[in-house]
């Protein structure tokens, strides 16, 4: 059985030293600062195979394949931490406020029922009998019933929890770049120490193309910042997540709704700007007026480990024994339980769940 390092102690990083760990392997996980440090704790935690979607193809099928794999994992995590990460089956409606976009809502359901899926177009009356807090200016909506959310911070504290009592250990440290041998890899450069091991795995989010020695381009996986802005409402005011064409807002049980976000390709500058939180403020109300009077608890900004086709690196990498599970762009909260299976199985040997051809990190430029 093979000894494993993996960098990076995110949602990916956790997950996958979870099942590796799991099935025996000697796993340590070596994290800069503390596990989810960045994205994973930045995200919102929804699960949108469907609303994401830019069409059918390999991504599609492996977020819906990853989306279908959370109640067992939440069954799973609960049995083995104690901890509840909050996986809520609670739909998604994404609303449109003029005819272009709701013409852009009609052919995505239309696909969409066509590959099988759940969607239902809706006028804005049926959305608000659906979601009384929605704008009245909302024209219409598509309802995906089978868009979900978890608690993506308690997801990774329960990943990360788990991973350890499964026998994964999870040192502090910088990995400055690999050790390689010719043509494969044999371990790590930590903090100035040399640690060797028989696999290394780069889940190191958007400071991926960083990792010294690994013969990634840093051009293939770049930061995109968001902002997030959280209220806090006492009461709930709806349950779904709710997307309009600026953002979106989810609903936690607790009453705090995150609103997000931006998108900016700005390197790794992780600020909140004045005109980020407005915008993000400008269409939360714009959604749901009733938002105007809540209280604003918190505002952050994380970094989306972006790649130009959207999809991300999964599997063997440009060195032997060097694999790869990042570029998740804003998907990764959704693909973490299918990349720990398949990332794993790489990593073992195995043949995979899931074919990673197009997931590849040498695939063709889209
Ligand atoms: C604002 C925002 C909203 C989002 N919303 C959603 C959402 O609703 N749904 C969804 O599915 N996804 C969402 N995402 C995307 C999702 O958060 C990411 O795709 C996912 O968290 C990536 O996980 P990761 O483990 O690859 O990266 P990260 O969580 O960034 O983890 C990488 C880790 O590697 C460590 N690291 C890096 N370099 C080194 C090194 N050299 N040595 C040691 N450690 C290192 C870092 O400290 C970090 O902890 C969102 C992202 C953001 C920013």
């Amino acid at each position: 059985m093979k000894d494993v390092l993996i960098i990076g102690g995110g949602v990916m990083g956790c997950g996958i030293a979870l099942r590796l760990a799991q099935a025996g392997a000697k796993v340590t996980v070596l994290e800069r600062s503390i596990p989810g440090a960045e994205a994973s704790s930045a995200a919102g935690g929804i699960l949108a195979p469907q609303m994401e979607s830019e069409g059918p193809g390999p991504m599609l099928e492996l977020c819906l394949r990853s989306r279908a794999m959370y109640p067992k994992l939440a069954e799973e995590l609960r049995e083995l931490t104690g901890i509840d990460i909050q996986y809520l089956p609670c739909g998604l409606l994404q609303a449109a406020f003029d005819e272009a976009a709701l013409h852009r809502l009609e052919a995505t359901v239309a696909w969409q029922k066509a590959q099988g899926l759940r969607a239902e177009l809706m006028d804005g009356r049926s959305a608000r009998a659906l979601e009384p807090a929605l704008s009245d200016r909302v024209l219409g909506a598509a309802h995906f019933p089978d868009d979900h959310q978890v608690d993506n911070r308690l997801l990774v504290r329960a990943l990360s929890t788990a991973a350890a009592r499964a026998g994964a250990t999870f040192r502090t440290g910088y990995v400055r770049g690999l050790l390689t041998e010719g043509d494969r890899v044999l371990g790590v450069d930590v903090d100035g120490e040399p640690l060797h091991a028989g696999a290394v795995v780069i889940a190191a989010g958007s400071w991926t193309g960083l990792v010294h020695g690994s013969r990634i381009d840093p051009q293939k996986v770049r930061p995109a910042r968001g902002q997030m802005v959280e209220l806090q409402l006492r009461v709930p005011l709806f349950s779904r997540v709710l997307f309009g064409p600026a953002g979106y807002l989810v609903p936690r049980l607790d009453g705090r709704v995150l609103a997000g976000s931006t998108m900016e390709l700005v390197g790794f500058e992780k600020q909140v700007t004045a005109g980020g939180l407005q915008g993000i403020l400008t269409m939360a109300i714009a959604l749901c007026p009733d938002l105007a009077d809540a209280p604003v608890s918190s505002f952050w900004a994380g970094l989306r480990p972006y790649t130009d086709d959207h999809l991300p690196y999964l599997g063997e990498g440009p060195l032997k024994d060097l694999f790869l599970a990042s570029g998740h762009f804003r998907n990764g909260i959704l693909l973490a339980p299918i990349t720990a299976r398949v990332v794993s199985e790489a990593v073992l040997g195995q043949r995979t769940t899931v074919d990673l051809t197009p997931f590849r990190f040498d695939r063709p430029a889209r």
